[in-house]
């Protein structure tokens, strides 16, 4: 019998990733999708990996719980996937409000479609390093305190917490991936790698002369999301439900991404990049360096692909952009 997955937030980056991995793994995928009145922009990722068409969306939105209920209903899901969220930051002190509903109560609108529904669907919810925030401790693992730094943080803390919470209560096949930063040239032209490798890219081809940038001295331990959807997916192949941290184990710091990025062109970053006070932040995320070892031990999980070959990716796939004009690359 084909497996059936459904996919809130399947119109973002890892969405995308997921939905081709699932896709190439024999699965009938869903998309939970909600209205936009630019709708011919909603599947670039999509039709950027050649999958638009083979993926059934689902229109809805995680706020509406009602059409969730129904989404669940339609697509009769062996897996659901709960990547939908406000992901940025920055624009959580901005919406700090929305950043919650959909952040925190989203998961538990799908949460709750799936008691109703499809009780023994297997459940995944789409947790993050940014929960560890002010670390409190130098290598992150599962067992780590969470010390959130801004409204999204605190959001997904409430989503990871009523997973394990709906694991714990009911008997749900409910895991929650603690997921470190992970980049591709799918990324959200806002987040700090795609910002750099597309500056990069306008640069080389005499588009731009500066990059304007925050905190350079930040780290983060950066992952290629075409390995942490494998993850998501690994996570949910176990008989049983547990919670895990994905990372590389490798920390870079900003200032360094900058290098890896204009290097490969044959720039230097100290010629381009400036720091313009108005991307720092009200509180700051200084360090995150996570510990995959559970995941590796487990779930058979590690990285294949390392930050320079990620950055180069980007970098090559922008300089398309910008020469085609294109969305994506
Ligand atoms: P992303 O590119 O920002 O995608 C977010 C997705 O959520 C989009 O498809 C978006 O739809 C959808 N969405 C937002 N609000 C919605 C709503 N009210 N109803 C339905 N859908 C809604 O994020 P990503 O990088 O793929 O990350 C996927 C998930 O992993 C997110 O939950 C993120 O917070 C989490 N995470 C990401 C990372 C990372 O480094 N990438 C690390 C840890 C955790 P539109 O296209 O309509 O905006
Ligand atoms: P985050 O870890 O989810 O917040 O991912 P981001 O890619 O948005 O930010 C990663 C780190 O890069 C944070 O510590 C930011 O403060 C730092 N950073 C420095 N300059 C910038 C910038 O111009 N944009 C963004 N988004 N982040 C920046």
């Amino acid at each position: 019998m084909t497996r059936r997955a459904l996919i809130t937030g399947i119109t973002g980056q890892d969405g995308a990733y997921l939905a081709a991995f699932l896709l190439e793994h024999g699965y009938e995928v869903f998309g939970f999708v909600r209205r936009s009145a630019s709708a011919e922009f909603v599947g670039a990722r999509l039709k950027w990996l050649g999958i638009y068409d083979r993926v059934t969306l689902i229109d809805g939105d995680i706020l509406d719980q009602a059409s969730l209920i129904r989404g669940v209903r339609d697509s009769q899901p062996d897996e659901i996937y709960n990547l939908a969220a406000q992901s940025f930051v920055t624009s959580s002190w901005r919406q700090p409000h929305l950043t919650g509903d959909v952040t925190s109560l989203g998961a538990l609108n799908v949460l709750e479609a799936m008691r109703l529904e499809k009780e023994h669907a297997r459940f995944y919810q789409a947790s993050s390093s940014e929960m560890y925030g002010l670390i409190q401790q130098p290598v992150q693992t599962e067992d780590t305190p969470f010390y959130p730094r801004s409204p999204y943080a605190v959001a997904k803390l409430y989503a990871h917490w009523i997973t394990v919470n709906y694991r714990e209560s009911f008997d749900l096949h409910a895991s929650s991936g603690i997921l470190f930063n992970h980049e591709s040239p799918l990324r959200g032209i806002e987040f700090v790698t795609r910002k750099v490798s597309d500056g990069v890219a306008r640069i080389k081809l005499g588009l731009a002369d500066k990059l304007s940038l925050g905190n350079l001295d930040a780290e983060r331990d950066w992952g290629h999301a075409k390995d942490y959807v494998r993850a998501m997916w690994l996570m949910l192949q176990q008989d049983k439900p547990a919670d895990y941290v994905i990372a590389s184990g490798r920390t870079t710091s900003v200032r360094a991404m900058c290098d890896i990025a204009f290097r490969h062109v044959g720039l230097n970053y100290r010629d381009h990049v400036e720091v313009d006070p108005q991307y720092l932040r009200p509180a700051e995320v200084e360090r995150l360096l996570g510990d995959p070892s559970k995941a590796k031990r487990q779930l058979g999980w590690e990285p294949t692909i390392s930050v320079e070959a990620m950055i180069a990716e980007m970098v090559d796939a922008d300089l398309r952009r910008h020469k085609h004009g294109s969305v994506y690359g």
